[in-house]
């Protein structure tokens, strides 16, 4: 099975970085195949902990070659700068590759989704102020530099020169904001475009030679299903396709080259920044996961809404991507609440729906339906074996597995890489 998709079924944040610093043992390529630096994955490898924005996770595994797609967004001053922490903890960067195709993320798109955040008032999103909206309106607007333009500074620069003048109109005509200096930012960009150069690559053709030869590709999802600009709870989403879909356009491969789609769960829900969130808990439950699941962003440091596990998302999830099994994550961090809640529908408008809200309804108007399950207070961070697991614990991911109709393949029971259970090989 050469092609598994991993992305998450939430609003992000599910775990993904340290599902596919595992599944890239057996991998021989990692594509990231959307969103930009606002994307903050965890791994922890023994005593390092790599917070990787733009990187693969596969870059934990040596030789395994990692591709920035070109449905990514790219800093190219923040990814010179990650690429240098990779290197400090020892990783080699000898097998990263940027797609040609991927459209950069300029110090003007930053500045402009500051000011057009700030001007949102009290209808803001919650972005991260990184530019990632601002970045992929260039791009559908057929403005965009792309990482290729990196490789001859001079013909980049007269086209940053051209772009940065209208954003400058934009920042001080319409947001009152300075100017920003157009020259000072070349000259700041010219060695970053130097070092990125060489790892500059039509990365596509390097996917399609791996496929053809028979290596397990994973292409990595960065947000998350409801954050999906199509199908997540606009407006409050990201600008690209986390759901499996955007995995093809996003690296540029074919449909039939995916052989899987693993859903990347949290055994709760978490959601970070605004909008509607029916299962979330602002009581002593939501302080029981913040704390015990360390619900801070990676990115931001921004403390994340928490509630129960919505299994309404988790089937919408499975629907849209098609998942062929699911990978739950911080199972251990439900360790100690006395019983527990699975959402399995809402009540929306009168009626009861075991689906995503009808149209003329949004997740706002719902109010969410649970079953009780009993919790247990054993530690599970030792556990290795599905039967070793609590009889409890293994009720509720059973529950899930029934309720979102998909196997559940993994069970993590940790941050570490062997704090892991193994039911299946989602490699088969
Ligand atoms: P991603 O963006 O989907 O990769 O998720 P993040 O990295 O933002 O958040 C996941 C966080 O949970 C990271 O800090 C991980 O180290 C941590 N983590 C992952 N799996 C587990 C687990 O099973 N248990 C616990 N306690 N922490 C975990």
């Amino acid at each position: 099975m050469p092609g598994l998709i991993v992305l998450g079924a939430q609003w992000g944040d599910e775990g993904k970085g340290r599902v596919v610093d595992l599944l890239a043992a057996d991998a021989q390529v990692v594509a990231r195949y959307q969103g930009g630096h606002n994307a903050g994955h965890t791994v922890v490898v023994g005593e390092h902990t790599l917070k990787l924005h733009q990187v693969p996770s596969g870059i934990t595994r040596r030789g395994v070659l990692c591709v920035i797609g070109n449905g990514t967004v790219v800093e190219p001053l923040a990814l010179v700068q990650e690429m240098d922490e990779v290197a400090q903890l020892g990783f080699d960067l000898g097998a990263l590759r940027i797609s040609r195709a991927a459209h950069l993320i300029l110090p003007y798109h930053q500045a402009l989704d500051q000011a057009q955040e700030a001007s949102r008032g009290a209808q803001a999103i919650g972005t991260t102020g990184r530019g990632i909206g601002p970045a992929y309106t260039d791009k559908a607007a057929r403005a965009g530099l792309r990482a290729e333009e990196l490789v001859n500074f001079d013909t980049f620069a007269a086209r940053f020169r051209e772009a940065a003048a209208a954003k400058n109109e934009l920042l001080t005509r319409l947001y009152g904001r300075p100017a920003l200096d157009i020259e000072a930012m070349l000259a700041q960009l010219r060695p970053t475009a130097e070092r990125l150069a060489p790892y500059v690559a039509d990365t596509s053709l390097l996917l399609h030679q791996a496929l053809r030869q028979g290596r397990h590709v994973l292409f990595e999802g960065a947000q998350g299903t409801l954050l999906d600009i199509d199908h997540g709870t606009y407006p409050f989403v990201t600008s690209s396709n986390p759901t499996a879909g955007g995995a093809c356009v996003g690296v540029g491969v074919p449909p039939a080259s995916i052989a899987g789609v693993l859903g990347v769960v949290k055994a709760y829900t978490t959601r970070v920044g605004a909008g509607p969130f029916p299962c979330e808990r602002c009581d002593e439950v939501g302080e029981h996961l913040v704390k015990m699941g360390a619900e801070f962003g990676t990115t931001t440091g921004r403390r994340r809404r928490c509630g129960w596990l919505d299994t309404v998302v988790v089937r919408y999830a499975a629907r849209l991507s098609g998942f062929t099994g699911l990978a739950v994550t911080k199972l251990d961090v439900l360790t100690g609440l006395p019983s527990l809640r699975i959402c399995t529908g809402y009540r929306c408008g009168g009626t009861l729906t075991e689906d995503w809200p009808p149209v003329g309804y949004s997740l706002a108007d719902c109010e969410p339906v649970y079953e009780e399950l009993p919790g247990w207070s054993e530690s599970l961070s030792a556990v290795r074996r599905w039967e070793d697991l609590p009889p409890a614990a293994r009720h509720y991911i059973e529950r899930l597995e029934a309720l979102a109709g998909v196997p559940v393949d993994l069970v993590s029971v940790g941050p570490e890489r062997e704090q892991l259970v193994v039911r299946r090989n989602v490699w088969r």
